[in-house]
């Protein structure tokens, strides 16, 4: 099977899988975004998704990002940058990521703004935050505490060229996706109560899209469902 159709196939797949989601869940089928995170693959994949109609990718390194943007600025996508982010690399990622979404501290929205405002394209930078759904002191955790995003999302707001648009999260492992996604609704519902154009949340990717479109998911991040697996050296 070339890889062109066995992307078609596994794309397929997973847009039924959302329409079937937001069916269940009692949503038109186009309110969720699939946003399909190709880290780790090469930018010809890219090239034959965008021929497939994808138009939002993820990506969560700076370099691999960059390059893979300029390589196809022809193709008019929109890059989101879902992965940990360093200060120092913020203003490089607004450049060119039309929405970043791993926004966890202060530190980093002077330097997006920054990088933002100077847009060849003027068009400014849409925000997420993302928010743990940890237990506090877990090792590896990711993400701003759900006290902390009131704050975040004031500084966010008051920022050139930034405009807070929602909430990110990953489910933690060993827990049910479902429980944690819960969670995540009602940490969405109060940052909502306050800050009420920060109605997106990108949650679930390729094993529990499901339950995050149950959860009122507005973005799902899928990788290995359209790519396959990713070298495991990760
Ligand atoms: C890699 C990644 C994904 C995609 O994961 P899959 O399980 O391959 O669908 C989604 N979100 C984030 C933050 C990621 O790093």
């Amino acid at each position: 099977m070339s890889r062109e159709s066995e992307l078609e196939e596994r794309l397929t797949r997973v847009r039924e899988r959302i329409a079937g989601a937001c069916a269940q869940a009692g949503r038109p089928h186009d309110d969720v975004r699939l946003v399909v995170v190709t880290k780790f693959f090469p930018a010809s994949d890219v090239r034959v998704l965008a021929g497939l109609g994808v138009t939002d990718v993820g990506e969560n390194r700076h370099q691999e990002a960059e390059a893979k943007a300029a390589e196809l600025a022809d193709l008019g996508l929109t890059w989101h940058f879902i992965g940990g982010l360093q200060s120092n690399k913020a203003a490089a990622v607004a450049a060119y990521a039309g929405v970043v979404e791993s926004v966890d501290r202060r530190k980093l929205v002077s330097g997006l703004a920054r990088g933002a405002t100077q847009r060849e394209d003027g068009g400014g930078v849409d925000v997420l935050l993302q928010v743990s759904l940890d237990p506090p002191g877990r090792e590896g955790r990711s993400g701003a505490d759900p006290e902390e995003l009131d704050d975040l999302a004031r500084a966010v707001e008051e920022a050139d060229g930034l405009r807070l648009r929602g909430l990110m999260a990953v489910a933690p492992l060993g827990e049910d996706p479902a429980a944690a996604f819960e969670r995540l609704a009602g940490v969405r519902r109060d940052l909502v109560a306050q800050h009420p154009d920060a109605t997106w949340l990108s949650a679930g990717m390729s094993n529990d899209l499901e339950q995050a479109i149950a959860a009122g998911a507005t973005h799902v991040r899928v990788g290995s469902a359209v790519l396959g697996s990713r070298p495991s050296n990760r």
